[in-house]
């Protein structure tokens, strides 16, 4: 293999989804995972059902992964890290570390495709409590229950009767710098709502937002839905603080339509954790040597400053989660520009 060689960093939607398309463009593809299996976050955090038309993560996930893993232009090299790059567009040679030892692969372009991590909601916002009270959990905790048809609450084993998420934890927030908003978050909340509805009938549940933000399809596909059949109910509010009263949870806040103090009683709550670029996307930014923007995403544009795929080196591209908050609709399209991309690099590295 020589500048025929896409290499691409990250296996999960994104990564997959780009490996396919650049190998059925024609060019090889190495695959570098490192996690001892691909799938990414989906797979990693147990996730139950996607969007659209709640797929069952596994085998949506699955059917991607072996279209891309059972391409004969593709090896995946997992338990694998990217640790040097030196050269230029249509002929970098990449340094690859496993538990095997180091090797090094040359590769025409680069597709950074690393992805995110669920925002920590102890780090910065004590106030929720995630640590101190078992019932404080997260969306992607909550993925797990789903999944596992356990939706309980942690401190009891019982099923909840009411149930609360938070909308825009780790996300929109100035105090800890991380004002952009987290995109997937609302969507997700309303799908998790909808199935703790589905998988436990005689529960309430409440969503405790500061405004909705469903993207395209979203709201008639998950809003409408979980208010007009599912009875979910959606609170315009500001959460302060989430306290212990008895065995329960007390929420305190302001009821913002109302304007006045709000304190509610639940049995779990649910915070939606927003995005961060994971930690393999800072490393391999440094690696390569690819500008980040303030937030640690990877800063696409290029020198249009319009192009969502290219990085500030050119050849090397970067798709999916890696580069900004993005839902799957969002992973594919790029991981798919990138792709092109990159093959495109090289047939013509001068022009990319
Ligand atoms: C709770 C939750 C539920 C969601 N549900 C939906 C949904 O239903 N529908 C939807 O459209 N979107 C959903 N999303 C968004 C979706 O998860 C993302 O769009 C998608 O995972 C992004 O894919 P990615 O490949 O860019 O990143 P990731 O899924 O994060 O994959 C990145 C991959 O790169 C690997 N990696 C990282 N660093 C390195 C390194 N240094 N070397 C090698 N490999 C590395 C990781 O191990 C991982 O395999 C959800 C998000 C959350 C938080
Ligand atoms: S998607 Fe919704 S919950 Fe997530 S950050 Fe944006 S507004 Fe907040």
């Amino acid at each position: 293999m020589s500048e025929g060689t896409v290499l691409i960093i990250g296996a999960g939607p994104a990564g997959l989804e780009a490996a396919r398309t650049a190998a059925q463009l024609g060019a090889n593809v190495v695959l570098v995972e490192k996690r001892d299996r691909v799938g990414g976050t989906p797979d990693e955090s147990n996730y139950a059902k996607l969007t659209h038309h709640f797929r069952d993560a596994d085998e949506a996930i699955g059917e991607l992964a072996e279209a891309a893993t059972s391409h004969p232009h593709v090896q995946v090299l997992t338990n694998s890290q990217v640790v040097s790059v030196a050269g230029e567009a249509g002929d970098f040679r990449v340094g690859i570390q496993n538990g095997a030892g180091a090797k090094t692969v040359h590769a025409g372009a680069i597709i950074v495709a690393t992805g995110f991590q669920h925002f920590d909601p102890g780090r910065e916002t004590q106030y929720y409590n995630y640590y101190s009270f078992s019932d404080v959990i997260t969306i992607a905790d909550m993925e797990g229950m789903l999944k596992a048809h356990q939706v309980v609450r942690p401190s009891n084993g019982q099923p909840p009767e009411r149930v609360a998420f938070i909308q825009c934890v780790g996300s929109r927030d100035r105090q800890i710098g991380n004002e952009y908003c987290s995109k997937v978050c609302c969507g997700i909340a309303s799908k998790q709502a909808i199935e703790v509805k589905q998988q436990l009938p005689n529960s309430r549940v409440f969503i405790f937002y500061i405004d909705m933000r469903m993207y395209g399809y979203w709201e008639n596909e998950l809003y409408w839905p979980a208010q007009e059949q599912h009875h979910v109910n959606y609170v315009k509010g500001l959460v302060s603080e989430i306290l212990a009263k008895d065995d329960r949870l007390l929420i305190r806040g302001e009821d913002t339509t109302m304007g006045r103090p709000m304190e509610v009683v639940m049995d779990l709550v649910v915070l939606s954790v927003g995005m961060e670029p994971s930690q393999g996307t800072r490393q391999v930014a440094e690696i390569l040597g690819l500008e980040q923007n303030k937030y640690g995403y990877i800063q696409a544009g290029g020198p249009t400053h319009i192009d969502p795929v290219a990085t500030s080196r050119p050849g090397i591209f970067v798709a999916g989660a890696a580069a900004r908050p993005s839902d799957l609709d969002d992973t594919f399209a790029t991981a798919g520009l990138a792709a092109a991309r990159a093959v495109a690099t090289l047939r013509q590295p001068v022009m990319a």
